[in-house]
């Protein structure tokens, strides 16, 4: 087997199928290395939201990286089909973020008049509105804000779509090996040390997610990753009962799947790392999913999952270089907006290998992966 690569990316989830298609079309010799299998980890359990203005409250490098990934999805989606054929199930019938309060009702309102500067298509609904829009709704809500263009695909095979892509450019996506540690000469990376061999590169992506934090601490790098776990399930109905996603800030979403399936999560277990669906998790979830939308007490029972979300100090994702060691780069730490991201995640980390003159510095600046303050979000 051949060994020598220009590019070893380490981690086969969203993020690094998402540099490995960006950079295989740009030309470079790309190895994938997953531990396990393309997408088994958070990128499977996501419930694939594009949403880049009811999650991010606030305009800065984050919030920017996010419109600018959200637009990617359109035209992604096409060419995705094209090359390998993978529908994502992209779908953009909007959200609404919904007010369960009139207090809530304040803050949402305050955030239909922030977002409106960046959609003017955005709107705030009253309850009877909202109700209008969505009939399955519970009486109870006191309105909400309407993105329209706030959609959603399927993230495992939007991952998978990503690692097929990066093959048709030749790419080689190597699963069941692990990474164990980095191979330097004289201050620049020349490989990595795997549990099957070594690889041979010029340059090293680390895009292990909620992992990043152990492999990179051989480096002397300690990057800030608490790792959330997420639990899931999911129904069926035998007709639609909604039509957009419903989000409500008392952390519930429920998510209408082309395959009618209604993803309804997560819950958020900080610093933990394990793949167990808890009965209390699950409870939770059902309690907050039918006070949103009653009738899915009468849906069919589908399936639960896990996730582990990978946290970062101040909520921005790491994207750059090691501050001393050449060609070792690093992209993770995505936490509740990973698959939103990874058009853009690709698309950056390849023109920062590749010394893009497209290159936006200062964006990518933000990223970076010595930063001043980490405080826990
Ligand atoms: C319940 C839940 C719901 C979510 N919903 C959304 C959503 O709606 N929208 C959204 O945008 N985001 C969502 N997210 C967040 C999103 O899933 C993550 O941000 C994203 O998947 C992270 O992708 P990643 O590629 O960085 O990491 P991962 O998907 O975790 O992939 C990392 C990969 O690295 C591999 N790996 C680790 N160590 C090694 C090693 N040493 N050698 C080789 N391979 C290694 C792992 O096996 C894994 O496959 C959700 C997450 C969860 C858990």
């Amino acid at each position: 087997m051949d060994n020598l690569f220009d590019v070893a990316i380490i981690g086969g989830g969203i993020n690094g199928t998402s540099i490995a298609y960006q950079l295989a079309k740009m030309g470079k010799k790309v190895v994938l290395l997953e531990k396990n299998h393309i997408a088994c980890e958070a990128s499977s359990a996501a419930a694939g939201m594009l949403a880049a203005q009811a999650e991010l409250e606030q305009d800065g490098p984050l919030f920017q990286l996010a419109l600018q990934s959200q637009s990617m999805f359109p035209t992604l989606s096409v060419e995705l089909i094209e090359l390998t054929g993978i529908d994502i199930e992209y779908v953009n019938k909007g959200m609404l973020k919904i007010a369960e309060s009139e207090e809530l009702a304040l803050e949402v309102k305050k955030q239909v008049t922030f977002q409106q500067k960046w959609d003017p298509m955005i709107t705030w609904l009253d309850s009877k509105e909202i109700c209008e829009m969505e009939p399955a709704l519970s009486g109870n809500v006191a309105g909400g804000m309407f993105l329209p263009n706030d959609g959603h695909v399927q993230p495992a095979k939007l991952t998978e779509a990503f690692a097929k892509a990066a093959e048709s450019f030749g790419a080689e996506i190597r699963e069941q090996i692990e990474v164990v540690s980095f191979i330097f000469e004289k201050g620049h990376v020349k490989g990595v040390q795997t549990n099957k061999g070594v690889i041979h590169c010029e340059q090293v992506v680390v895009a292990t997610g909620a992992w990043a934090a152990k492999l990179m601490r051989e480096t002397g790098l300690d990057l800030y990753i608490n790792p959330v776990k997420g639990e899931c399930f999911s129904v069926k109905t035998e007709a639609p009962i909604i039509n957009t996603t419903i989000f409500s800030d008392k952390r519930c979403y429920l998510v209408p799947k082309r395959n009618g399936e209604i993803y309804i999560g997560a819950t958020m277990v900080e610093n933990r790392i394990d793949n167990k669906v808890t009965p209390e998790g699950i409870r939770t979830l059902i309690e907050r999913a039918t006070q949103l939308v009653p009738q899915i007490k009468e849906a069919a029972w589908e399936r639960v999952w896990t996730g582990i979300r990978p946290q970062t100090g101040d909520g921005f994702p790491y994207i750059g270089e090691h501050p001393s060691l050449r060609g070792l780069y690093v992209a993770a730490g995505h936490f509740r907006n990973g698959i939103l991201l990874s058009p853009i995640t690709g698309k950056l980390v390849a023109e920062l290998l590749t010394r893009s003159s497209l290159l936006d510095q200062k964006l990518l600046s933000a990223f970076r992966l010595v930063r001043h303050k980490q405080t826990v979000g």
